[in-house]
């Protein structure tokens, strides 16, 4: 490793310390992956030195990667074991994506910026996490040819649940997103049972908008 890896991986140790661990984050593989994952790859080389802080930053095209901590949050929520296929709305970084990858057998994202989108298979590349599958569309619809999913992540806020994604939970699938006005919303965890949709709120959250045809429009 050398003197600036060194330096980040000290910094991912601390950000997991306070923010992660210290704020009531206990699953020891999520713990474990978000001191692994080089997250100052995923913003431009001018923000790096800020990628381990406690905020969202901003990655381009007025979108953002978010906060450490609900990164953390949202992926242990989703209760991910090794076989799960998981499909995330939202690519953006790619960092969120990126978490998940290191936890489960498949992440398919789906991002409708055409930038963000190719910026993020380059990481994904550069990084050989090559079981993250990328596509560029609008997410709202979900993924039919590959579903049903374990996991379902959005890392945008959505007017209400577009109904395209619970129909394509698996049987104890669980999917975790934003649900609320432009401005904030709830951050709800809802569980397919058979036919039966178990809702949970975990509390207010600031997400940008999902955009398309299930989602705010534009
Ligand atoms: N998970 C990301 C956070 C990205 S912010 C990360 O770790 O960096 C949310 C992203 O959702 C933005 O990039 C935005 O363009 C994207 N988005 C919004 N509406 C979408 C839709 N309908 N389909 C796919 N992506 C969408």
């Amino acid at each position: 490793m050398d003197v600036l890896e060194r330096k980040y991986a000290r910094q991912r140790e601390e950000m997991v310390r306070r923010q992660i661990a210290g704020r009531g984050i206990t699953d020891p593989r999520v713990l474990k992956v978000m001191g692994e994952v080089p997250r100052h790859l995923f913003v431009s080389e001018a923000l790096m030195d800020r990628a381990y802080g406690d905020f969202p930053l901003p990655i381009g095209e007025r979108q953002t990667i978010s906060q450490p901590f609900i990164v953390s949050e949202m992926t242990q929520a989703l209760a991910l074991s090794k076989e799960d296929r998981v499909l995330e709305l939202g690519t953006g970084s790619g960092y969120q994506a990126a978490v998940l990858s290191r936890l489960v057998y498949r992440v398919y994202t789906i991002e409708r910026i055409h930038t963000l989108y190719m910026r993020a298979r380059k990481v994904f590349d550069a990084l050989r996490y090559f079981n993250i599958v990328p596509r560029f569309s609008d997410g709202t619809t979900g993924w039919p040819e590959e579903a049903p999913f374990d996991a379902i992540i959005v890392t945008a806020g959505a007017p209400e649940i577009p109904t395209h994604l619970t129909d394509q939970l698996a049987d104890g699938g669980r999917l975790v997103m934003p649900v609320g006005g432009a401005d904030t919303q709830d951050l709800l965890r809802i569980t397919r049972v058979g036919d039966e949709l178990v809702h949970e709120n975990m509390g207010k959250c600031r997400f940008v908008p999902l955009i398309g045809e299930y989602g705010w429009k534009e």
